[in-house]
């Protein structure tokens, strides 16, 4: 499957084709900037050899049109599909979508949330419909990957009358800080559900992402991609107050405030130059206004690192992308000095030589450095490409039914804590659905500091660590914050006192377990699903139908395929006992 894609901004296009079959592989990658005067400047990559120029294209509309042409001229002909990234999909797309009239329409409403961006985005697929008519056109949202974000991360302090009507935080760049996250874990060596990853795009834009085992936990863009880092013309954080401020002490109206937020300030604002190699140049030649520029920009990056540490509770790797963050050692230097008690530290030589030439991703820690430093190139077009394939592979839907089981709070103990707890081996009630384990006639209290619950059932038998199963409403009944995990995956997980006829003990494991699909491997062959991959169920109830994303495919030997959903997800679909789901897989 061959797959263009664009990336248009206010005064460039980015583009890109890619062969997307079994291996992945790049056929042309370019960039049209400056447009004035009638031409513009082609940066164009092919087999690893520019072919830079300047053409006779005037504008975004001369730019798209001249692609067919810059693809034949370098044997490559046809495409399968025209992927698009768009800055802002607001809270309605989680995943990427076919670009039609309806979908166009509700991009263009989203464009006061990001006027800089959607409105280049918007002119570009018209274009590119125009061009490659036959052909579909998906679009790739910046927001997408936020979506994951938990509500304490999204939701702002503000009137409940403004919350309804929209105002959340969403975060941006989420195709890059995805993209560079799993480069990382590539090299890392180890899935991304088990890292803690910090990602920070420098570019003109700039945002860091908390990247908290796969998922996007936090960033420091917010409803607009105005929030957080300085950037190249915007502010990033500023005291809401400023608009009163300004009103009364300059006169300025909102509007003024807000363009002069988005178009001059930032490096431009502080320096006169949005760009951070003027910056340099000029602090290096003694400007103290460049010299301070830098200093702001390095610590309120830093202080986002810091806190996106403690938001997540570790880090094990932090990661530099985007123009500023790929090149420029001494921003990367000025950002990790300082970061050593967290196990930050940088190995000054590799920080200097850095080469990034096929996709590399250099490590820059010091020897025995705790938390790795990562160095890449952001490809936002080839991730693009990967998830246009994958969306249009996914775009004929089967459907395959399986029962649904709720799962109340219950407890898997490890035989220390048995021993503690009852003074001797766990003894079945009766046998559940997946083969070798019971329920024990054995119960247990949960205890946090708020309140605890009673009889709880202890499942058997005894495994290797204990793990604690609770609802999110349980969480705050217990008065102890716990994650969503998959069983077994218990680092870093709160701890949790449990009290037997025996004894108690103060055990971590506790969790709100995702919801998953135990899979015997002959459906799974049959249905063409992989251990681990993240499925969509439609659950039928007693008539509160929902479907749920993120079904993690758990193959094991033996199982009795079922989905489990704890009892807050149950009541949320009206499944009161048994019910039906619709498996809906990738074709
Ligand atoms: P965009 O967000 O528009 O894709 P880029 O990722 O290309 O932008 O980043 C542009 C920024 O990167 C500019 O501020 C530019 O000055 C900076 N930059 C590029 N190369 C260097 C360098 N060698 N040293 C310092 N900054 C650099």
């Amino acid at each position: 499957m061959r797959i263009l894609v664009f990336n248009a901004g206010s005064s460039s296009l980015k583009f890109g084709v890619y062969d997307m079959g079994a291996a992945e592989s790049l056929c042309l990658k370019g960039s049209f900037d400056r447009f004035r005067d009638g031409s513009c400047e082609l940066k164009l990559t092919v087999g690893g050899a520019r072919h830079d120029a300047v053409l006779p294209c005037a504008d975004l509309a001369a730019a798209i049109a001249a692609v067919p042409g810059l693809m034949a001229a370098h044997g490559v002909s046809g495409v399968d599909a025209v992927g698009h990234r768009i800055a802002h999909g607001g809270p309605g797309f989680a995943a990427p979508a076919r670009l039609d009239g309806p979908t166009m329409a509700e991009i263009e409403a989203l464009t006061p949330l990001a006027p800089l961006h959607n409105p280049a985005n918007l002119a570009a697929i018209r274009l590119a419909m125009q061009v490659w008519p036959e052909v579909p056109q998906v679009g790739v949202f910046d927001t997408s990957f936020h979506l994951s974000a938990p509500g304490f991360a999204t939701t702002y302090a503000v009137p409940e009358a403004w919350r309804a009507a929209g105002l959340r935080r969403f975060g941006f760049h989420g195709t890059s800080h995805k993209y560079v996250a799993l480069r990382a874990a590539e090299v890392i060596g180890q899935p991304p559900e088990r890292l803690q990853i910090v990602s920070c795009h420098l570019g003109n834009g700039a945002s860091v992402c908390a990247i908290n085992r796969g998922r996007s936990m936090d960033s420091s863009m917010g409803l607009t991609p105005l929030e957080g880092l300085v950037m190249g013309t915007r502010s990033g954080d500023v005291d809401p107050g400023i608009f009163g401020f300004l009103s009364r002490r300059l006169g300025l109206g909102v509007a003024e405030v807000e363009a002069a937020l988005y178009n001059d300030s930032g490096l431009k604002g502080l320096t006169g130059s949005p760009d951070m190699r003027d910056a340099e140049d000029r602090a290096a030649a003694g400007d103290t206004a460049a010299q301070l520029a830098i200093e702001i920009y390095a610590y309120r990056a830093r202080k986002y690192i810091g806190a996106y540490a403690a938001a997540m509770g570790g880090m094990d790797a932090l990661v530099f992308t985007g123009g500023i963050g790929e090149n420029s050692a001494s921003m990367r230097r000025r950002i990790c000095d300082g970061l050593e008690f967290m196990g930050v530290t940088l190995d000054r030589d590799r920080n200097m030589r850095v080469d990034l030439a096929d996709r590399a991703a250099p490590e820059l820690q010091a020897w025995g450095g705790r938390v790795r430093v990562i160095v890449t190139e952001t490809q936002e077009q080839l991730q693009i490409a990967r998830e246009v394939a994958v969306s249009l592979r996914a775009a004929a839907p089967v459907r395959l039914s399986l029962p649904v089981a709720v799962s109340a709070r219950h407890v898997h103990l490890s035989p220390a804590h048995v021993q503690a707890l009852f003074g001797g081996p766990l003894t079945a009630e009766f046998d559940l659905r997946q083969p070798g384990n019971f329920a024990a006639h054995q119960r247990v209290r949960i205890e946090g500091p708020k309140g605890g619950f009673d009889n709880v059932r202890v499942l058997g038998p005894a495994r290797g660590r204990t793990q604690v199963e609770v609802s999110r409403t349980d969480t705050f009944a217990l008065g102890i914050e716990a994650p969503v995990r998959q069983s077994g995956d218990l680092d870093g997980t709160p701890v949790v006192r449990l009290v037997g006829p025996a004894g108690a003990v103060e055990t971590d494991g506790l969790i709100i377990a995702a919801r998953h699909i135990h899979m015997h491997p002959d459906d799974a062959a049959r249905w063409r699903v992989q251990d681990r991959q993240e499925v969509e169920v439609r659950v039928s109830g007693t008539g509160r139908d929902m479907t749920f994303s993120d079904v993690t495919i758990r193959i094991q030997p033996g199982a009795f395929t079922e989905m489990h959903i704890d009892t807050d997800e149950a009541n949320a679909a009206g499944v009161y006992g048994a019910a039906e789901g619709a498996l809906i897989a990738g074709d």
